[in-house]
C-alpha cells in the first residue's frame, strides 16, 4: 500500500485495476451519452451527389457573364425528386436546396438574384460554382469519421445517422455503486433531528457517473457500523463493477471505510496530495475496485472529477480527446491572488469568464470543502502546483468544469 501519492500516481495505481469492458448494440435513439465501442465507417458519401446549397437556378457560368441575361427554363430539380433535364447553353433549371445539380450546369444563381418571366428567367446576380456542394466533399464511403471511444453527443449522433447507422455498438455502461456512510445522513426531503444533515454526495456523484456514460446505483446510507458497511460492500461487489464510497476515510475513530479496507480489503493507496479532498483511498473489495472518497461534499466531487473520471475513461477505453470528460484544461488569468497548498496540488474553486483579453478567473464564495454551493457559484478549479501561491494577473492552468 502506498500513502500520500501524487494525483498522477494515484491514477496510475487505480488504472492497474480495471473493470471488464463489454460492448452492446443499441438503437441510435438510445446512444446519446454513451461511448462508441469501435471506429465507425461511413456507409455513404456525404453529400451523396452534387447538390445545390441554395434555392435558385442551375446554370452554366459561361452563359451568365452579362447582367440581365435571359435563359430558358428547362425544368425543375427537387430534393428527393426524379432526375432533372440536362442544362444546355442558354438554359436554366429551377433548383431547390439539397436537390441534385443537373448535368451540364456548373453554377447556381440564387432565386433572389433572378426574375422569372414566363418560360424564361432573367439573371440579375452572380452565378456561383461555390453554391454547388460537391459529392463526398464532407465524407467518403468507408471513412471512419467517428473514432472508437468517442462520447456520443448531439453532433456525433447526427453524424452516425448521416453515415447510415441506425444502430451502433457502444460500451456497456459500467455499473458503479455509490455508498454514502455516516450516522448523521438523512435523505433529502426527510425531517432532520438534532445533529442530522441531508445526504447529498450520492446524488451529485450519480450525475457525474451518468455524465461519463456509466450507470450509477445509489445504495441506502450506511451507518457507522463495521458490520453494516461490510454487508453493503459485499452486496455492491456482487451487483456492480466498481464501488464508490463517500465519507469515513480520514483519521477519525468512525472512519470505518478506511479501517475495513485496511483490515479486510486490499488497499492500493490511501491519501492523495490534493486539496481539497486529500484522504481518498483505492483498492479492491472482493476483487471489485473501490474508491473511498471523502465525505466533505466538495472533496467528493473534486475527488471524482480528478481521480475517478480518468480511471473510468481508461476502463471504457475512451478517446483521449473526444471521450467523456467533466472538465477541460485551460489557461486563465487570475483577477486576484490565490493561496496554494503546502505539498499538494491545489484545486480552488474559480469562476472562469471569457473577457476581452482572454479567460479570467475569480473567486466568489467561501472555499470550505463542506460548501457545495462553491461548486455551483464557480465553474472551474485551479491547478496550482504544490507550494505555489498565485498573484493577481498570473496566468495559471485550470480545469473548466462542464
Ligand atoms: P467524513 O469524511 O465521514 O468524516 O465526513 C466529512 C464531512 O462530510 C462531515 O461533515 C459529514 O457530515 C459530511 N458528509 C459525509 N458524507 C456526506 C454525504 N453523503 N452527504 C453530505 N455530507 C456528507
Ligand atoms: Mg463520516
Amino acid at each position: 500500500m502506498e500513502t500520500s501519492v501524487t494525483l498522477q500516481r494515484a491514477i496510475e495505481l487505480a488504472c492497474l485495476e480495471t473493470i471488464g469492458r463489454k460492448t452492446e448494440t443499441v438503437q441510435l435513439d438510445d446512444a446519446a451519452g454513451r461511448v462508441l465501442a469501435t471506429n465507425l465507417p461511413s456507409k455513404v458519401d456525404d453529400p451523396r451527389f452534387d447538390n445545390s446549397a441554395m434555392d435558385g437556378w442551375a446554370v452554366r457560368v459561361a452563359d451568365c457573364k452579362a447582367e440581365g441575361t435571359t435563359l430558358s427554363i428547362v425544368g425543375t430539380s427537387k430534393a428527393g425528386g426524379e432526375a432533372s433535364p440536362e442544362v444546355g447553353t442558354g438554359e436554366a433549371c429551377r433548383i431547390m436546396t439539397g436537390a441534385p445539380v443537373p448535368e451540364g450546369a456548373d453554377a447556381i444563381v440564387m432565386v433572389e438574384d433572378s426574375e422569372e418571366v414566363g418560360n424564361t428567367v432573367r439573371i440579375l446576380g452572380p452565378a456561383r460554382p461555390g453554391y454547388i456542394r460537391k459529392r463526398a466533399e464532407n465524407l467518403q464511403v468507408g471513412q471512419e469519421a467517428l473514432e472508437k471511444g468517442t462520447h456520443l453527443g448531439p453532433a456525433e449522433i447526427s453524424l452516425a445517422a448521416t453515415m447510415g447507422h441506425g444502430e451502433i455498438e457502444v460500451v456497456v455502461r459500467p455499473k458503479l455503486a455509490i455508498i454514502s456512510t455516516g450516522d448523521e445522513l438523512i435523505p433529502p426531503g426527510d425531517e432532520l433531528a438534532a445533529g442530522q444533515i441531508h445526504e447529498s454526495n450520492s446524488y451529485g456523484i450519480a450525475v457525474l457517473i451518468e455524465k461519463m456514460g456509466g450507470q450509477a446505483i445509489r445504495y441506502d446510507v450506511v451507518h457507522d457500523t463495521i458490520d453494516g458497511l461490510r454487508a453493503t460492500l459485499d452486496s455492491a461487489a456482487r451487483e456492480c463493477d466498481a464501488i464508490l464510497t463517500s465519507g469515513g476515510v480520514s483519521m477519525g475513530k468512525w472512519d470505518l471505510v478506511r479501517r475495513l479496507m485496511e483490515e479486510e480489503g486490499n488497499l492500493s493507496f490511501w491519501r492523495v496530495k490534493i486539496r481539497p479532498g486529500g484522504p481518498p483511498l483505492f483498492g479492491t473489495w472482493k476483487e471489485t475496485p473501490l474508491f473511498g472518497l471523502p465525505g466533505n461534499p466538495v472533496s467528493s466531487h473534486v475527488g471524482f472529477i480528478s481521480l475517478v473520471a480518468p480511471w473510468l475513461s481508461h476502463c471504457m477505453e475512451a478517446h483521449s480527446e473526444n471521450g467523456p470528460s467533466l472538465a477541460d484544461r485551460v489557461r486563465v488569468k487570475l483577477t486576484e491572488g490565490i493561496k496554494g497548498a503546502p505539498g499538494k496540488l491545489c484545486m480552488r474553486r474559480i469562476r472562469i469568464e471569457a473577457g476581452e483579453d482572454g479567460m479570467t478567473a475569480s473567486v466568489h464564495t467561501h472555499q470550505g470543502s463542506g460548501n457545495i454551493h462553491s461548486m455551483v457559484a464557480h465553474n472551474g478549479l485551479t491547478l496550482l502546483p504544490p507550494d505555489t501561491d498565485a498573484e493577481p494577473g498570473d496566468i495559471i492552468d485550470a480545469l473548466w468544469c462542464r
